[in-house]
């Protein structure tokens, strides 16, 4: 699990685009009804209700102070307004008699924000999904960083979690900052589990919520990669239920032929070697860092986590072996 600094990336101006996107085609009953919904059930600190676009641009903080409000009034139960319990429906569900009843059941119980806006993101409001993929700028899953995550106008290979359960706070189930770009594997691994870990959370974006190691279990580890064991520890006792919940320690142990071969490579290219290669190569590499990020093919600074899959379990190892290295020498 990652932190995302998303500062200077998503501005007022980028939030204004994807409100605008997404509402744009909206039915003008639909709008009512939720603006309506807002006015009638959330309200700010300073006691004035919120506007859809309020919650549609929610921050971190607003959206906790949002699902505050949902949880303390029970507003999950008001949401009537948000299901389609409208007459086309009925008319569609009255034609389709022959239909399995669950399928019918599950019809009514579509929620317009939830099923229908939230849907669109997919379809004909693509370009505020792409504008949120783009704003947010991470490459790799936030929550494993094993997988890419990668998208273009022409593909797009990775999903949106919702931070706070669309199923549980259908009103944010578009709010820009509750869509977590992630891969398949967490976003359904997560669920409707409700997490501490933010990954847009700015005030902890410093810390390291994990720390990976290595145990070899034999003389043999640089030759067998069965010899390596590849252990994860939480870093905060807070986020240790999240880690388990998304199976990382597990899924991680499976990455102990990575493991070897950061050992081999850390093995076999001393520093002076590395050194070597940057004086022989210096229109390629200004620094033995760039050596060091060519030979282990992801980016050694913490900055850049969330570019390429498994960055952070490659500088923990680095990190690790370097530091055996120091002990021994001194
Ligand atoms: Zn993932």
């Amino acid at each position: 699990m990652i932190f995302i600094d998303l500062r200077d990336k998503v501005d007022s101006n980028a939030l204004s685009k994807y409100y605008s996107i997404l509402t744009d085609k909206m039915d003008d009953e639909k709008k009512k009804q939720i603006e309506k919904w807002c006015q009638d059930y959330l309200r700010k600190d300073n006691g004035e209700p919120y506007s859809f676009e309020e919650v549609v641009k929610a921050d971190y903080s607003e959206l906790q102070k949002l699902k505050k409000q949902i949880d303390d009034n029970h507003l999950d139960q008001y949401n009537c307004f948000l299901y389609n319990h409208n007459k086309v429906y009925k008319a569609e569900n009255k034609k389709r008699k022959r239909k399995k009843k669950n399928e019918n059941e599950k019809k009514r119980n579509s929620c317009y924000i939830k099923d229908t806006l939230y849907n669109s993101l997919s379809s004909k409001n693509k370009e505020a999904k792409l504008l949120l993929l783009k704003k947010v700028g991470i490459s790799v899953c936030p929550y494993c960083n094993r997988n890419y995550i990668f998208s273009n106008e022409n593909v797009i290979t990775c999903q949106l979690d919702h931070f706070f359960s669309k199923e549980k706070y259908p009103i944010l189930a578009v709010s820009f900052f509750n869509l977590i770009p992630c891969c398949s594997t967490c976003n359904r691994l997560k669920g409707t589990n409700d997490f501490d870990f933010y990954p847009y959370d700015q005030k902890n974006k410093a810390i390291d919520i994990m720390r990976f190691s290595y145990k070899p279990i034999n003389s043999d580890f640089l030759r067998n990669k069965n010899s390596i064991i590849v252990e994860t520890t939480p870093t905060e006792d807070l986020y240790s239920d999240q880690l388990e919940t998304l199976k990382i320690s597990k899924l991680y142990e499976l990455h102990n032929d990575i493991v070897f071969d950061i050992i081999r490579k850390s093995e076999v290219f001393s520093d002076v070697y590395i050194n070597s290669l940057r004086t022989s190569f210096p229109q390629i590499f200004s620094s033995s860092e760039e050596v060091k990020e060519l030979l282990f093919g992801v980016p050694l600074s913490r900055d850049d986590i969330h570019k390429r899959p498994l960055s952070k379990l490659t500088q923990d190892i680095v990190f690790e072996i370097n530091e055996a290295r120091n002990d021994e020498s001194h």
